[in-house]
């Protein structure tokens, strides 16, 4: 089936328009700097990137123009928007009433509408995507497929946080996670790659981008995650604080006169290995950096690979064991050092490395040595993929 991919963000709207049977991707692009003027990058393989400024008011302009270079005689793939069987939407936020993908319905917006206090800045343009769609094509189905549902299989002792219980059930406030979707494909392919059945093994994936996250997966199923009600939660990110201990934010406050929406922009903003480092907040400028003697940029990796090095720990604690460790996203898939550095010191538990093997990016491998216990693997993500099957397969479900 030849799904569209909408990945719809507050002023920007990624798409991958792809065949779900073949994984063949016919085009995918970008909108940017909706609300304000309005840039499209439309790119299809084996063509020059076609780039305009289409006027963007709102997520309906940004749409139209994704079906009109879709569709357009010089940079299109298709005659007609009626070829376009289905659009598949990524939405971050399922709270608790979605444990899988769905077929986007009145009732399904509502659902994802009742979600808006979790997700309060992804879900309403993830919404607002939705919305556009069911204007412009209102006969194509549409699928939502969200961040949070691989990981509802966690079993109560991993989501409940140790606050007065009425929290969660009042307020629904529990871990949730995210990257789901990215969890789940990496997962997936790790027990084709080696062969073995998804329900016999017990596999870290580990999500390292810009935001990161780490799942514990058995027998398929989520059964812990690093991220928590919201995105902020685990080890420290790009520009993401991860845990830290709440009273630094009683503490700062007070200091510096901070109200909650100050502070918390500064531990989702500022924070990370850009707030350790002062340089940057991506892993190639920090290498850099560190290289040429920038003390505190290391310093900002060491505290980044350590941190991730703990949670696999845990997370062989909390799994009985571990048969795999997955590195994926942007530093997962692209920075050999980076997955060295944090898979070095695990041959207590059955890791080898190696390192001629490690010395790869984006490309599917197994890093490990040969007689590893563990089995190491690189596995680039492909949410776009997932998005896509997840719709076909709802689709043709129906
Ligand atoms: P993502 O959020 O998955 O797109 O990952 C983006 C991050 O990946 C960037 O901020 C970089 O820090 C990191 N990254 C991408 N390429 C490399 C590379 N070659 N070496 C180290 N880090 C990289």
């Amino acid at each position: 089936m030849k799904i569209l991919v909408i990945n719809a963000g507050s002023s920007s709207l990624k798409y991958q328009f792809m065949d779900s049977d073949t994984h063949e991707v016919y085009a995918k692009g970008l909108c940017e700097r909706i609300g304000i003027d309005g840039r499209l990058t439309h790119k299809v393989p084996g063509r020059e990137d076609f780039k305009s400024d289409v006027p963007m008011p709102t997520h309906g302009e940004a749409i139209q123009s994704v079906l009109d270079a879709l569709t357009s005689a010089e940079h299109g793939v298709v005659s007609n928007v009626s070829e376009i069987d289905a659009v598949g939407h990524r939405v971050l936020h399922g709270g608790m009433a979605f444990t899988e993908s769905c077929i986007i319905n009145d009732a399904c917006i509502a659902a994802i509408e009742e979600c808006i206090p979790l997700g309060p800045l992804h879900n309403p343009a993830n919404l607002m995507g939705i919305r556009a769609c069911q204007k412009i094509m209102p006969n194509t189905p549409q699928v939502a497929v969200f961040d949070t549902a691989f990981h509802m299989t966690m079993p109560e002792k991993a989501y409940t946080y140790a606050i007065p219980y009425e929290y969660y059930e009042k307020d629904k406030v529990r871990r949730y996670g995210f990257h789901g979707t990215s969890h789940r494909y990496v997962s997936a392919r790790c027990a084709d790659m080696l062969g073995k059945p998804a329900k016999d093994l017990k596999i870290i994936t580990c999500h390292l981008g810009n935001g990161s996250s780490l799942a514990a997966v058995k027998g398929g199923k989520c059964v812990d995650t690093t991220m928590g009600l919201g995105p902020l939660a685990g080890f420290p990110m790009g520009t993401r604080s991860g845990d830290i201990d709440a009273t630094i934010l009683e503490y700062l406050m007070g200091r510096y006169g901070y109200d909650i929406k100050e502070m918390l922009n500064i531990l989702n903003k500022k924070s990370g290995v850009l707030g350790i480092s002062g340089v940057s907040s991506d892993f190639r400028d920090i290498g850099a950096a560190a290289e040429a003697g920038n003390h505190r940029a290391q310093l900002a990796l060491d505290v980044f690979y350590y941190s991730v090095k703990k949670y696999i720990g845990a997370y062989a604690a909390a799994l009985g064991g571990v048969d795999a460790i997955v590195f994926t996203a942007g530093v997962g898939e692209n920075d050999a050092s980076a997955r060295m550095a944090i898979a070095s010191g695990l041959e207590y538990m059955g890791v080898k490395m190696d390192p001629d093997a490690n010395n790869i990016r984006g490309k599917e491998a197994v890093i490990s040595a040969p007689d590893s216990k563990v089995q190491v693997l690189l596995i680039p993500t492909n949410e776009e993929l997932m998005i896509a099957q997840d719709t076909a397969e709802l689709v043709r479900g129906r």
